[in-house]
């Protein structure tokens, strides 16, 4: 495993590969790396892609100070987790190496529409922060490809956004399907913090996408959407949305569409946990 933290390293290293021909496939995370972040190793790998995976917990993405504080970091054993799934570069900065001049000194992009919504509408200046993020990783590591996960279903069309904004019309964004556990639940490092009873009820959120996915022949949403708040709040969720987009443009949908690719999305917290989920429809 080499392990950067400087980028001028990672830089020298990554053109000296690209010189010898390596094409690479970027995975950039968070850390506390769990199977979901691995599949998207596996992805970069099956396409022929020297893997390069970051991990870098990024304050500006971070709305709620108690959330970052409170967010898992496990470097150790996400390196061990790297090495099995074949990841043998990892990009390792603090955030004065990303953030030399301050965070508020560093670019940030507008990204209209998709920041009012959702996410964007619950976590205000969270996807400010992506954007802010994911932009100086793309500017060090220089992709051919990029590999993230539909788990995070409006991040990935924000960060689409972003590469068309920053004239990446090079780069391949290659979404991976969400990696879930035996119920239902999708893999997120959030998880780890779930208490028993918690953890034991959390696939509710995916029983209520599957709920939506099921009945739009037979219902309309209002009211699959009211059943699904009612069930989460009855096991205890506090939902912060439960919505239907169209998946091409995430325009929020009153009601199910014919023809129209859809997803399905939530958010609810459990405790102080709050989890997100998708589905396509
Ligand atoms: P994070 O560390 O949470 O920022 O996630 C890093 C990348 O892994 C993002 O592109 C996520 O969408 C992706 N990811 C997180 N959870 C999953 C999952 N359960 N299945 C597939 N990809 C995931």
């Amino acid at each position: 495993m080499v392990i950067f933290k400087k980028i001028s390293d990672i830089k020298k290293y990554v053109s000296a590969e690209t010189g010898k021909g390596h094409k690479i496939g970027f995975v950039p995370t968070l850390g506390a790396l769990h199977e979901g972040h691995l599949s998207l190793i596996q992805k970069a790998l099956e396409d022929k892609m020297l893997p390069l995976c970051s991990i870098f917990l990024n304050p500006t993405q971070f709305n709620d100070i108690r959330d970052l504080e409170k967010y898992p970091v496990s470097t150790e054993a996400d390196i061990e987790l790297l090495l099995k799934a074949g990841c043998e570069v990892l990009f390792m900065p603090d955030v004065n190496e990303m953030y030399p001049g301050g965070e508020s000194h560093t670019r940030t992009y507008d990204f209209g529409y998709l920041d009012t919504i959702l996410e964007g509408a619950k976590r205000p200046g969270h996807f400010k922060g992506v954007g802010q993020v994911v932009a100086r990783l793309l500017e060090i590591v220089t992709p051919d490809n990029l590999y993230l996960g539909q788990k995070d279903y409006q991040q990935c069309m924000v960060i689409k956004k972003l590469a068309v904004m920053m004239g990446l019309d090079k780069l391949q964004i290659v979404i991976c399907p969400t990696l879930r556990e035996s119920d239902g639940l999708a893999m997120s490092s959030r998880n780890r913090r779930l208490t028993e009873p918690q953890r034991i009820v959390a696939s509710t959120i995916y029983q209520c996408l599957v709920s939506i996915q099921s009945k739009q022949q037979i219902s309309s949403f209002a009211i699959v959407r009211k059943e699904c708040e009612d069930i989460l709040t009855a096991k205890g969720f506090e939902p912060d949305y439960v919505a239907l987009a169209d998946a091409r443009d995430l325009t929020i949908l009153d009601d199910y569409k014919k023809d129209i690719p859809m997803v399905a999305l939530i958010a609810a917290k459990i405790g102080e946990i709050r989890l997100i989920d998708n589905l396509l429809l």
